[in-house]
């Protein structure tokens, strides 16, 4: 579906870039041609996908940066730029979460996973952001949120919180800065596999697979999906898209609103059975 050299030209920062779907991506990326930066706060994994990325041909750099702390994410995007080159992309990916219920959660607990997502988004997209607005060059956003941004969930409030502000200042920003030629659009996944993930959000294999059968789709997303939906949302293919957010969850989030949608559980015998009593009775 793309072309090899679809995202030549474009240098793009990823932030938790070393592990799961930020590694995915930056793999990708690089695969059609772009430059990746990956930045997060462990080296380990950085090192590894950026060596990952050149033993296959392509273009990547790291710098070590706590997406909290605006100053060191100033200094990892000026390294970006000096080392690859201007950036055109920025892809705000780095997350914390855990589940927890909400009145056992602490002040500081809450304040963790926000200012990671929440705050994290918001000072990579103004670094980022104000950069593009001096030099005027155009760049895109994207931005990682999940279904329940708009949806709510309970056991992840914090989460919660942070993703529906991302989500919001997804929007705002498309509007905002549209006129400097940037574009802001985010992904909502559901359930893809990463070690992250499933190390903090799945409590047991009885969960999993509780988990897996509410997905209509029956299985949770594949990496590639979700990489190959990002590179679309950071080429020049989708230059008219920006305020949205494409949800990719094999129409999890769409069942689960449903008053009916547990009746998928209803096998076909029992359609038959419920068919021929509705007949009698008409
Ligand atoms: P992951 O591998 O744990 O990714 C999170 C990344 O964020 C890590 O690389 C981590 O690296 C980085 N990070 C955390 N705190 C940071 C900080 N303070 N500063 C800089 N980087 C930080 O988990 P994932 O599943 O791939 O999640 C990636 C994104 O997808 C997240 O935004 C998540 O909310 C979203 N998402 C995932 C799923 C899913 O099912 N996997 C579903 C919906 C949404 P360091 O610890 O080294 O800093």
């Amino acid at each position: 579906m793309f072309q090899p050299d679809l995202l030549r030209g474009q240098t793009i920062l990823i932030t938790g870039g070393g592990t799961g779907l930020g590694r995915s991506m930056g793999l990708r990326f690089a695969e059609l041609g772009a430059k990746v930066f990956l930045a997060a706060r462990r080296e380990e994994p950085l090192r590894q996908t950026a060596e990952d990325i050149r033993a296959r041909g392509g273009t990547a750099a790291w710098g070590s940066c706590d997406v909290r702390d605006f100053a060191a994410v100033e200094k990892v995007v000026e390294q970006a730029e000096r080392e690859l080159g201007g950036l055109t992309g920025l892809v705000n990916n780095a997350a914390g979460n855990f589940v927890c219920p909400t009145e056992r959660l602490t002040p500081g607990g809450f304040n963790a996973v926000v200012s990671i997502v929440l705050h994290g988004t918001f000072h990579c997209s103004l670094a980022v952001g104000r950069r593009w607005i001096e030099g005027k060059r155009p760049g895109t956003i994207l931005n990682i949120v999940t279904t329940y941004a708009w949806t709510g969930s309970g056991f992840v409030v914090p989460s919660v919180c942070a993703k529906a502000g991302v989500l919001g200042m997804t929007r705002s920003l498309a509007v905002e800065w549209g006129r400097y030629r940037i574009r802001a659009n985010a992904i909502a996944p559901g359930p893809f596999p990463t070690e992250g993930a499933w190390s903090r959000l799945i409590p047991s294999p009885d969960f999993e697979k509780a988990f897996q059968r509410r997905i209509p789709a029956g299985r949770f997303g594949r990496h590639e999906e979700l990489a190959n939906l990002a590179v679309f949302l950071v080429s020049p293919q989708s230059e008219y898209v920006t305020g949205d957010c494409v949800t990719i969850d094999g129409g999890q989030w769409l069942r689960q609103g449903g008053q009916f949608s547990d009746l998928l559980d209803v096998p076909p015998q029992l359609w038959d059975e419920l068919a021929k009593t509705r007949r009698a009775k008409t």
